[in-house]
């Protein structure tokens, strides 16, 4: 049995749902007219449901953002590595030559250059500063 909130009598039939203020409730059919009518519980329910699943979503899509950015990055390294070799060869230096010139070995200008490694950004400097007008 459910009592109307307003005059206390049993409810028969659908009970009603209004807003007054901020309080919400549950009342008869004559009644009703006092406060604005909103919606039921079980809508409600399903309301705040579908903002979990909006919630979700926005999460998955902001992963999936996150994720692009760290493949974004990854290119950017790759990218690296190919401008290296490009401007070396524009350059005409040997990696070994490039690699004195810089004062860092060999191995680690292949390495770069084979995108097996990220080049600080003290080595990047050293490289930009030889290589600047190839790049
Ligand atoms: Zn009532």
């Amino acid at each position: 049995m459910t009592e109307c909130e307003i005059c206390g009598a049993e409810i028969k039939g659908k009970v009603q749902y209004i807003a007054i203020g901020v309080s919400k409730l549950k009342v008869c059919k004559a009644c009703a007219r006092h406060g604005t009518v909103v919606v039921e519980d079980k809508k409600a329910k399903a309301k705040i449901g579908g903002k979990q699943v909006l919630i979700a979503e926005a999460k998955r899509k902001l992963y999936e953002q996150m994720d692009h950015e760290i493949e974004e990055g990854m290119e950017g390294v790759e990218g690296y590595g190919r401008m290296l070799k490009e401007a070396r060869e524009k350059a005409g230096l040997k990696q070994a030559e490039l690699a004195k010139r810089i004062n860092e070995k060999q191995s680690l200008l292949r390495k770069i250059e084979n995108e097996e490694i990220i080049p600080t950004d003290e080595v990047r400097r050293k490289i930009e500063r030889v290589l600047k007008p190839f790049i």
